[in-house]
């Protein structure tokens, strides 16, 4: 049995296959799949769709490239749905240098304010980064993050940030970039990473594994994500299913 921590089953790409989307994410092993919010169209989707399948569970927070949008009653809103009893984590949060949209201050006071509210409710955090790990690891650092701890969600930094943010209580999630011939640094920290420490996710439907490259990701194929770590690890794929998947449940407080 699979868990696939990180989906957006929320975004408008899969508004047309939907139920077959989950059915093959069923065929292939999938059990639970985390569904990432991060906007207000997309955490009220997030939100209906938990209460409609079971084994579906929310994360909800706000994007570092749309940080520039979020309001103070945004925050409280985000309080609020923290009380869900399927909102599992917070998130995605972070920083993303590669879009400009939001101006790197106003992106790292949005991502202070979200680690300070998840400290309140205690819940873990999903972090998104790009282009910014040691931003990232200052200020999970100066906020205490820890405390709650969480995921570094399709982790693509070096194997030295990789065990900088498990110092401080997060796990290491790998998608389809470790499947790339190409991914020097993902197969290197899946290489150092813990096996309890370690989780898979697809992202979907962005970052397809190889051999979907460049064409829409759908859960079904953290199957592929999962069989490509194995490898690494020397370990068969079914232990590296088992344990991803003990590891979610413990993370998210799930049975
Ligand atoms: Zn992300
Ligand atoms: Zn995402």
């Amino acid at each position: 049995m699979l868990f696939d921590t990180h989906v957006h089953l929320n975004a408008e790409q899969f508004s047309e296959d939907f139920e077959e989307v989950l059915t093959r994410a069923k065929a292939a092993g999938v059990e639970k799949m985390v569904v990432v919010g991060f906007d207000r169209p997309t955490i009220t989707r997030a939100i209906e769709l938990v209460e409609q399948y079971d084994y579906l569970y929310a994360s909800v927070g706000w994007h570092p490239v749309d940080a520039i949008d979020m309001t103070d009653e945004d925050l409280v809103w985000l309080e609020k749905l923290a009380e869900h009893p399927k909102v599992v984590a917070l998130g995605e949060m972070g920083l993303d240098y590669h879009w400009d949209k939001s101006p790197k201050d106003i992106q790292k006071e949005v991502f202070r304010k979200q680690i300070r509210l998840a400290r309140r409710v205690k819940l873990p955090i999903i972090i998104h980064n790009r282009d910014a790990a040691k931003d990232i690891v200052d200020i999970l650092s100066e906020e205490k993050a820890a405390e709650v701890g969480g995921i570094m969600h399709c982790f693509s930094s070096s194997p030295e940030v990789a065990k900088q943010c498990m110092e401080m209580n997060f796990h290491i999630s790998l998608g389809g970039p470790v499947t790339f011939k190409n991914a020097k640094k993902p197969k290197a920290v899946a290489e150092i990473v813990p096996l309890d420490r370690l989780l898979i996710e697809t992202d979907c439907p962005y970052l397809a594994p190889h051999p979907y490259r460049g064409k829409r990701n759908e859960p079904a194929y953290v199957k592929l994500v999962a069989e490509q770590i194995a490898e690494i690890k020397n370990i068969s794929f079914e232990e590296l299913a088992k344990i991803t998947t003990d590891n979610a449940n413990k993370l998210f407080d799930l049975d």
